[in-house]
């Protein structure tokens, strides 16, 4: 069967690093991150110039980039595709979907992995990370989005049909954590 696995978290739980360690353990598979297609798409439009412009512009415009990513996911082929994306975005506007119904459906995930940190852990990532121009935001807000991150997660799992994983990635066990979702989707062979 082949995997298309969708992998999810809000910023700085360490997804893209879980990610990558997911991938190398699979021979063949193949990366995809969302946020990357959409970015490509608003750079080359001239809407914006770093990947962290793209949540502060009008819901309409992102959903537009949506679209787009998702279906030249769509369409990719492979043994095992790993998406790297999020259950929702903090726009302007309020939190935005980032698979609503069209875009889920279109992906058509085998798996979902929601990865999770503290809120501790999460603040430290993101003040850390100066590569990228993150939200801070009070530990009580991460407290509610990672709640919200559960609700968004069953309703995409609702909606495909896909078993969805909840996975705990505490500072330094990345590794770890990346083997034992290996070992999971080993399961969906045997
Ligand atoms: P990332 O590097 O994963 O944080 O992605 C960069 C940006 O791409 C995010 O901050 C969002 O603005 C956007 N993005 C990523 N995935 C989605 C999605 N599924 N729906 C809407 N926007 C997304
Ligand atoms: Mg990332």
């Amino acid at each position: 069967m082949a995997l298309r696995v969708v992998v999810v978290g809000i910023p700085g739980v360490g997804k893209t690093t879980v990610v990558q360690g997911v991938v190398s353990g699979l021979p063949g598979a193949k990366l995809v991150n969302f946020g990357t297609l959409m970015f490509e798409a608003a750079r080359s439009l001239k809407w914006v110039k770093n990947r962290d412009e793209i949540r502060k512009m009008p819901v309409e415009k992102q959903k537009r980039l949506q679209r787009l990513a998702a279906s030249k996911i769509a369409k990719m082929k492979g043994k095992a595709v790993i998406v790297d994306t999020h259950l929702f975005i903090r726009t302007d506007e309020g939190f935005w979907p980032g698979l609503p119904f069209e875009v889920v459906r279109a992906m058509q995930p085998t798996h979902l992995v929601l990865v999770e940190a503290s809120p501790e852990e999460i603040a430290t990532r993101r003040s850390a990370d100066k590569s990228r121009y993150r939200d801070s935001v009070a530990p009580e807000s991460l407290i509610e989005e990672l709640a919200l991150a559960r609700s968004f997660l069953a309703v995409s799992s609702t909606l495909t049909g896909a078993p969805m994983n909840i996975v705990k990635n505490e500072q330094g066990k990345q590794g770890q954590v990346a083997r034992a979702l290996v070992k999971m989707l080993g399961k969906a062979k045997s």
